[in-house]
């Protein structure tokens, strides 16, 4: 076997780590490299090619099967792994490898094969220790559980992902996992998708122990010379050995999960459940199982819809890069929406002068602020840190030196005008201006701003800090390069941002509209809120429209229905009087405490409905509505693709995503049955329901 001395640094470039001289194994691995140090320790470290995140490939793991066979041979003292990447360990499996596939059969072959090399790094009879650096997730931590030892070094976070995509771990997790730690929790780990940082990490015992980088040498030491004692597991597991028990368990898990996935639309948790509460114990028959299991989520049509989110994501995500150029924003207006965006930004590196013409306003934005970095930073110097980056600005100064000054005033186009009128001439030399308008068309605000090839529009969604979403709005003067650095500016603040073309509502307020008016039409003629609700959630929705406007705040429904019935021509349903009246007596929402519900700090008064299929003729009410305005602005290039507007309506109104999108799901119902049941419901209902000229091109393609 040809061996040539290498330094740790060219082990693991680009990570530093200080190894003595190794030992490097040429073993024609494109993944992989495998080296022997002076201690007869061998270290195979995952360096994926041409990505800058590791994740398990079937290539991955057939080199990885290869490497095996050639540590059995060489049997050295003990073995690492480790991962050359920056970012961390191993990100989870290769998603990539997950889209499209519909072969059941094939994938229990791919996976079987899959676990044969996890079960060969388990079956090694000398110590093996997995060194964490960064995520190890997925199939990242099954490789990890497969070795005897696992430590982290700070900063590490594990996780099983998995039922985010609507699957459950598929290499070997759901034994693995329980085996080691408390089941309970490893279950709810594997249900939630939760990650655990490293504290928590060692508290479950996950990890056996938690060190810095430059005592990784120590700790390998003690692990080959057997001072890491080999995990027990939990003494839970003999209790939860008995079949009752594990019964009793299953059935509280079940309705833990109830509670936040339906079977007929999430089934992977329960699935895991099943085979939990079948095969506990006994690792062989739940491996046979959990193949079987996880074939048949992948190849089910929620895991695809979910993997097909996932990308859509990425899409957006994509978008976002590269660099924007700003590194001070100011922001005009502390109330719900401007405080909120000044704490995002501060809490994301920015730093952010916010300013208020009422200066409670700025102490309230910055007293809530501190409240959400108690709350969401996890560290006391990153609190402080972000703090000191959130400026509050009596004078507004701050404008002077910004790189992006973000306009969040009251909806009103002449007021935001003498704003830009004021601030313009403040602003330093090539810096941004961008409203958060929800429904200004940027045409009517363009005109009091000396230079609108730097305006655009940035509408952030409420609650900032939940919804990913920021439609990007442009308009016919707009520089592209101000678009550009508008978009990289999202991604730097960890937005996903949705490029719109200026329009009434854009793209987000523009279909949920019909959708929360035809709810309060529906409500006028006497069916239960609930019911509507219900009928909603049914379909998939987070909350219902009833809930929805009331979240939103009736005000702002109401200005956003009537600015788009004026706009637009396509016909919309009538806005209640009665929703005028309750806006003008003060009753705008859950703000308010009172709206179309009653609340009080646990949430809206609902009278109990049935779940499920009662209200299902109902939704189509609700939701074709929806798909109809989705098709409309399409056909009218609000947004420049289907996939675009898919990601946008997901991320920014919660719709249901493991139906993969609005236009997803009308061409997985079919377009010739959603235009049919348009028709019927336009007999029944009136035109609003008159389906729009761009489904005949939809119907087209596909
Ligand atoms: P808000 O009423 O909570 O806050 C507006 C703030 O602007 C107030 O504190 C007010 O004192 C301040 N203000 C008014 N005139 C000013 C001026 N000339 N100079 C400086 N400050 C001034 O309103 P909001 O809900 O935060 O909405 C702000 C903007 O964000 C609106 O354009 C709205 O359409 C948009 N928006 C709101 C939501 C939402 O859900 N609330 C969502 C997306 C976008």
């Amino acid at each position: 076997m040809p061996v040539a001395t290498i330094s740790a640094a060219e082990l693991l470039a680009p990570r530093v780590m200080e190894l003595g001289p190794a030992a490097k194994i040429d073993t024609g691995s494109a993944h992989w490299r495998l080296a022997r140090d002076a201690q007869d320790v061998a270290w195979l470290v995952l360096d994926r090619a041409g990505e800058s995140a590791n994740t398990l490939s079937e290539a991955v793991m057939a080199e990885l099967d290869t490497l095996l066979g050639k540590i059995e041979a060489m049997k050295p003292k003990g073995l690492v792994i480790r991962s050359a990447k920056k970012g961390g360990f191993i990100a989870g499996a290769d998603i990539r490898d997950f889209a499209g596939v519909g072969d059941a059969a094939e994938v229990e072959k791919r996976m079987t094969r899959a676990h044969a090399v996890v079960d060969r790094l388990a079956a090694l009879p000398m110590p093996t220790l997995a060194v964490v650096h960064g995520h190890c997730l997925g199939g990242g931590l099954e490789l990890a559980l497969a070795c005897k030892h696992r430590i982290a070094i700070d900063g590490a976070s594990f996780g099983f992902p998995e039922v985010l995509l609507g699957l459950h771990p598929g290499l070997g997790g759901t034994f693995r996992l329980p085996a080691l730690i408390d089941p309970l929790e490893a279950m709810t780990m594997m249900l939630t998708g939760k990650t655990a940082h490293t504290k928590r990490a060692k508290a479950l015992g996950l990890i056996d122990a938690l060190v810095e980088e430059r005592h990784v040498k120590n700790a390998v030491a003690a692990a080959m010379t057997g001072k890491l004692a080999e995990p027990r597991g939990s003494w839970k597991s003999g209790v939860l050995g008995f079949s009752l028990t594990r019964e009793f368990a299953a059935r509280k898990m079940r309705a833990e999960v109830a509670k936040r996935a339906p079977e007929a639309h999430y089934p992977a948790p329960y699935r895991l459940i099943d085979l939990w509460e079948k095969h506990s114990g006994n690792a062989k028959a739940m491996q046979k199982a959990e193949i079987k299991s996880f074939a048949a989520l992948l190849t089910g049509e929620t895991a695809q819809n979910l993997i097909r989110v996932f990308f859509l994501r990425e899409g957006l995500k994509a978008q976002g890069k590269g660099d924007s150029g700003i590194a001070h924003v100011h922001v005009i207006g502390a109330g719900t929406m401007g405080g909120d965006i000044a704490a995002w930004c501060a809490a994301r590196g920015l730093k952010v002068t916010l300013t208020d013409i009422d200066t409670e306003a700025i102490a309230r934005a910055i007293g809530r602020a501190a409240a959400f970095y108690d709350k969401r930073l996890y560290t006391g110097i990153a609190r402080r840190d972000a703090l000191d980056r959130l400026v509050a600005d009596f004078s507004g100064d701050g404008a002077a030196h910004a790189d992006l000054v973000i306009e969040a005033v009251a909806e009103n186009a002449d007021i935001k005008r003498k704003v830009y009128k004021a601030i313009a001439p403040r602003m330093k030399a090539g810096a941004l201006l961008a409203t958060n308008t929800s429904s200004i068309p940027l045409e009517q605000l363009r005109r009091s701003v000396p230079f609108p090839e730097r305006l655009f529009g940035l509408h952030f969604f409420n609650p900032i800090t939940r919804m990913e979403l920021v439609e990007v709005v442009g308009h016919g003067k707009v520089a592209d390069a101000t678009l550009a650095r508008a978009r990289a500016f999202c991604g730097a603040i960890d937005r996903l941002p949705a490029p719109v073309k200026s329009a009434p509502g854009f793209l987000v307020n523009r279909v949920l509209t019909p959708y929360l008016l035809e709810a309060l039409v529906m409500q006028d003629q006497g069916i239960d809120k609930e019911t509507i609700d219900q009928a909603a959630v049914d379909f998939g929705m987070p909350m219902g429209p009833i809930e929805l406007a009331d979240r939103v705040g009736l005000d702002i429904c109401l200005e956003v229905a009537r600015m788009l019935k004026s706009s637009l021509k396509t016909p919309m349903p009538d806005i209640p009087e009665w929703l005028e009246k309750m806006v003008a007596d003060g009753r705008t929402g859950r703000k308010a405490g009172k709206g179309l519900y009653e609340y009080d700090e646990t949430g809206a008064a609902k009278k109990k409905t049935d779940a499920l299929t009662p209200h299902a003729s109902l939704s189509d009410r609700l939701i074709l509505p929806l798909l109809n305005a989705c098709v409309a602005c399409l056909r009218e290039g609000i947004v420049a693709d289907e996939a675009t507007l898919d990601a946008a309506v997901i991320f920014g109104t919660g719709f249901a995503p493991f139906r993969g999108g609005p236009l997803h799901y009308a061409r997985s119902r079919g377009v010739d049955e959603v235009v049919a049941q348009l028709r019927r419901l336009q007999e029944k209902h009136g035109d609003r329901f008159a389906a729009d000229a761009g489904w005949a091109q939809l119907g087209k393609v596909s």
